[in-house]
């Protein structure tokens, strides 16, 4: 047994072999209570007290995050939450509410060993793979946060309801693939999204990709590509130097045939870095030949990288230029840049590894 693991890491199995004696039906409740109602078995209260108690006892049957900080901005529809896991290790995820519907960016491992250079998470390091019960506790911490937020409305419309799951929070998701198949699973069948309704974002492992294809897994793929060649990308993803872009490619076009799913390319726009005209051009020749949809993120300035994000001129005229070509393009909105909502900044901020940009531009 894992010595560290929590209650959305139990399987069924598990449950029934704590429940040893007592009558079966408990086990449903118990399953029922955890992934609708309540976070952890606290507020199972359909189980007897004593019942409830012994069960709050046990390591397995309690939660694994703790909440110790959180943020909010755009009126509250957007909430960054700070957990801190057992053995202290910090991770984030951010829950953004939209008109008829609310996203969850989760994290899959605490830190990450990518180091793409833009990224907070990156300039952490990599601490270790959450386990899959630590994936799922974020939702279900998302969605009870829902419950309680549009109690009132949520019952007459959608509005608020937990609806969409993107692995775009800390950590590369496919670097942690059975603990994410296992998330991804108990997200859809438990938690109740929608298989279609989870993207999981990758910068380009390459086999990883391979192996969600061919395990038919079904969930949508963005790949964050950043750069349309193999100079540009190296510098800012650094694994690409492992995975080179014509491998990425045939890897994404293998992807598309075998699940006849379109994918999506995630693209930080950074001033003088990946903004030309020549990148787009590069570009849109990649991602018209996979039918790929782009998506433009006016860059989130993090303190361990100096470069700026472009101009709203300059996305504009690089979305047109990608439009033109026959590109689906859409330019994101950014959320909660004043909550440090871009991956790794609120852990980086709570942990203090973030240095000022006066500091850097001193070295
Ligand atoms: S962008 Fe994603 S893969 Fe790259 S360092 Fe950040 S968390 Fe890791």
């Amino acid at each position: 047994m894992e010595k560290s693991r929590g209650i959305y890491d139990l399987s069924r199995e598990d449950i029934a072999n704590a429940l040893a004696g007592e009558p079966k039906y408990r086990q449903d409740q118990i399953w029922h209570s955890i992934y609708s109602t309540s976070l952890g078995i606290e507020g199972a209260s359909t189980l007897p007290k004593a019942l409830r108690l012994k069960l709050s006892e046990d390591p397995q049957f309690k939660t694994q995050l703790e909440e110790i900080e959180r943020r909010q901005t755009d009126r509250g529809r957007t909430i960054k939450f700070l957990y801190a896991a057992r053995d202290g290790s910090k991770i984030e995820s951010v829950l953004m509410h939209y008109k008829s519907r609310s996203t969850l960016c989760v994290s899959s491992q605490a830190g990450c060993a990518m180091k793409c250079v833009f990224c907070a998470t990156g300039q952490m390091g990599f601490k270790r793979h959450l386990s899959a019960g630590e994936i799922v506790e974020q939702v279900m911490a998302a969605k009870i946060e829902c419950q309680n937020t549009f109690k009132d409305s949520i019952s007459s419309s959608k509005t608020g309801r937990l609806s969409n799951i993107v692995f775009m929070g800390m950590g590369e998701p496919l670097a942690n693939y059975d603990k994410l198949i296992k998330a991804i699973d108990k997200i859809n069948n438990s938690v109740g999204i929608g298989i279609r309704h989870i993207t999981v974002s990758t910068v380009g492992i390459v086999p990883g990709i391979i192996k969600l294809a061919d395990e038919e897994v079904g969930v949508k793929l963005a790949i964050s590509l950043h750069g349309a060649d193999d100079k540009t990308r190296s510098h800012l993803v650094p694994i690409s130097r492992r995975y080179g872009l014509d491998s990425l490619i045939e890897a994404c076009h293998y992807y598309i045939s075998k699940t006849k799913r379109r994918i999506s390319f995630e693209w930080a726009m950074m001033s003088g870095i990946n903004d030309s005209i020549d990148q787009a051009e590069k570009l849109a020749n990649i991602a018209f030949s996979l039918g790929a949809h782009v998506n433009l993120i006016p860059l989130n300035p993090t303190p361990g990288y100096l470069v700026v994000g472009s101009s709203r001129d300059r996305i504009e005229d690089f979305a047109n230029y990608l439009e033109s070509n026959g590109v689906a393009t859409t330019i994101r909105n950014t959320r909660g840049n004043d909550i440090a909502a871009a991956c790794g900044q609120l852990a980086a901020t709570n942990l203090e590894v973030g240095k000022t940009k006066v500091e850097l531009a001193k070295k």
